[in-house]
């Protein structure tokens, strides 16, 4: 049953040829229940921001992080303290990764194109980057000051001058974000940086938060990205329309699709990797063979046993989000895998980059032994903002794009406006909108 809680179950689809619909519905998956208890709370969250403004994002602070809020505006000071006192060797990491995010991220702007479709007839196509962008930083169970990168550089390789960054206050940081979190924020010369976490910090940037007793405005933005828990992505989701949202890059997600060949031990080591983010996050393992099956099942234990965050790990490898897939060969692991749509997808196969090759729904995808999933979190270059919960169906993972826009520009000249005249008289006149044609005639009386 989908409630049991039974430690890396298994989904037997050997000898089943399902439907692309009956695919989608066996692979692992966190239970709807859970997600629709989350949106409940997160509604209400959304609409005591909208309404109570500043108190309410100090009423969810004591809540939620436990902190008295005074100002949810980091000062200066403290993004350059935090600079100031970061260990070098954290330092070093963070400029490579932020080095090798930008080389990629530059390399993705796209070229305006321009259309001559006759004489004087010229249309555009031209990318112009959001104005003002809102970006998530998780530090609920982690401070993630990678994603301080992995928002911020395709953003300013984008072009987008006016960006604001939130994380949730930490306790132990007196009610700041974490420092390692500000100092990322400094290095990229971040200055709007908020003490704000959850679906509350959503909801600050997409409707604002006005003046309120020495709190300053909070400006709303127009698009929000970046990475969060459930109820970070719920309010990603449920904001969606008020402003644009990268996607929904909610609680982890690994597949590995591996055969006979793959290391036991390194697929493992994958799976609890991403568990690790998150109790409700979820690794799947794909594979036709029982062995490699069985070998990863013993590893998991003995690997759980000296990890960290046993507990954690041990949660989301018993959810039922996680679990093996047993497919009858190769083939039918790249449907199921197709199915899925996880956030993150390892290759482990026979000639891994062919297989990689046949994929076509993922949020990014790891190709042999040595690509995995921690180097994509971290300093490959690629982003690690990805579609969650099977929206890698229809959404991508954060890239410069999705701080852009494409605006398309018309241009026509009186001779090439005339050369379509009457086709448009046509059209509009077959759709019942004759002034559509008249717009076009009067020009030419
Ligand atoms: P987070 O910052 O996303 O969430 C912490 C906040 O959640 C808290 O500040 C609080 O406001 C809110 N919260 C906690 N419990 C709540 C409750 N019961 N009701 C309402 N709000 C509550 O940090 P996190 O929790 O560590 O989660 C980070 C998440 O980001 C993980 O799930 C991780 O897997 C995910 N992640 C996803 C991607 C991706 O691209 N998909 C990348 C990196 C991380």
């Amino acid at each position: 049953s989908p409630d049991s809680t039974e430690f890396f179950r298994t989904v037997d689809l050997r000898g089943r040829h399902l439907s692309r619909a009956a695919l989608k519905a066996a692979v692992p998956r966190v239970h709807e229940e859970s997600n629709r208890e989350a949106e409940d709370a997160v509604r209400g969250i959304i609409a005591a921001v909208r309404d109570g403004g500043h108190a309410a994002l100090r009423d969810f602070a004591q809540r939620f992080d436990g902190v008295s809020l005074e100002q949810v505006r980091v000062p200066r000071a403290a993004l350059r303290d935090a600079l100031a006192g970061l260990d070098a060797a954290v330092r070093a990491a963070l400029e490579e990764s932020i080095h090798r995010a930008r080389l990629f991220a530059e390399a993705q702007r796209p070229g305006d194109v321009e259309t001559v479709l006759a004489e004087g007839a010229v249309v555009r196509q031209r990318w112009i980057p959001v104005s003002r962008v809102g970006l998530y930083v998780p530090g609920g169970l982690a401070p993630l000051a990678s994603s301080v990168v992995m928002n911020v550089v395709p953003a300013l390789a984008a072009g987008v001058t006016s960006v604001a960054l939130a994380s949730p206050p930490q306790k132990d940081h007196g009610g700041l974000p974490h420092p390692t979190i500000l100092a990322a924020a400094e290095l990229l010369g971040i200055e709007e940086v908020y003490a704000m976490g959850g679906a509350q910090a959503i909801a600050a940037f997409a409707y604002g938060v006005a003046e309120a007793e020495g709190s300053a405005e909070i400006e709303a933005v127009d698009l929000i990205t970046g990475p969060g828990n459930v109820y970070v992505a719920t309010a990603k989701r449920l904001v969606r329309g008020v402003v644009g949202i990268d996607s929904e890059a909610g609680p982890t997600e690994i597949a590995v699709l591996a055969d006979h060949t793959a290391r036991a031990s390194l697929v493992a080591a994958d799976l609890i990797s991403q568990a690790e983010h998150d109790p409700r996050a979820s690794s799947v393992l794909i594979t036709p063979s029982t062995e490699l099956a069985d070998a990863v099942r013993e590893e998991l234990l003995r690997q759980i046993v000296t990890a960290r965050h046993g507990e954690r790990i041990t949660t989301a490898l018993s959810g039922p989000q996680s679990g093996v897939v047993l497919v009858d060969d190769v083939s039918q692991g790249v449907a199921v895998a197709d199915a899925y749509a996880a956030e993150h997808l390892e290759i482990m196969t026979e000639d891994s980059p062919a297989v990689a090759a046949r994929i076509r729904n993922a949020g990014a995808i790891f190709v042999g032994d040595y690509s995995p999933v921690s180097l994509g979190d971290y300093c490959a270059g690629s982003n690690h903002v990805l579609p969650t919960s099977g929206t890698a169906l229809f959404s991508s993972g954060l890239n410069v794009t999705t701080f852009l826009r494409a605006v398309q520009e018309i241009e026509y000249s009186r001779d090439a406006l005339k050369g379509v005249r009457t086709h448009i008289e046509q059209l509009a006149s077959a759709e019942n909108l004759p002034s559509h044609g008249e717009a076009v005639s009067i020009r030419f009386r």
